[in-house]
């Protein structure tokens, strides 16, 4: 009798434990969403948005999704708009090139689908 309501104990906190963690999921895709919305809006703040996007993902183990992971430097992790970046397409490599203008890092998307 004792062990069974042990395994109920150790099953109700893993439910528990599995809620939580989706729910905070929710949470942090949410925000990252909002984070990038308003960055588009503010630049002073930019690329504050992105550093703060970033912690969240790391602590929360969510992965940036690609609408939002290319808009930002893989290296200085800055907030890529019109005049801090340019943008080439190489028909080569079949990827859009964002050339990063304060590191001078190219930062590849494919295009191919
Ligand atoms: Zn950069």
């Amino acid at each position: 009798m004792w062990e069974s309501k042990k395994a109920a104990d150790i099953l109700y906190t893993i439910i528990k434990y599995n809620t939580m963690r989706y729910s905070n999921k929710k949470i942090v895709e949410e925000r990252i969403e909002i984070l990038f919305k308003e960055a588009q809006i503010n630049p002073d703040y930019a690329d504050r948005y992105v550093f703060l996007a970033r912690k969240l993902s790391m602590r929360y183990n969510y992965k940036i999704p690609k609408k939002y992971k290319i808009n930002f430097c893989k290296k200085c992790y800055r907030y890529l708009n019109s005049s801090n970046c340019v943008v080439r397409t190489d028909s080569k490599t079949k990827t859009i090139n964002k050339i990063c203008l304060t590191c001078k890092n190219i930062n590849r998307t494919g295009y191919r689908k």
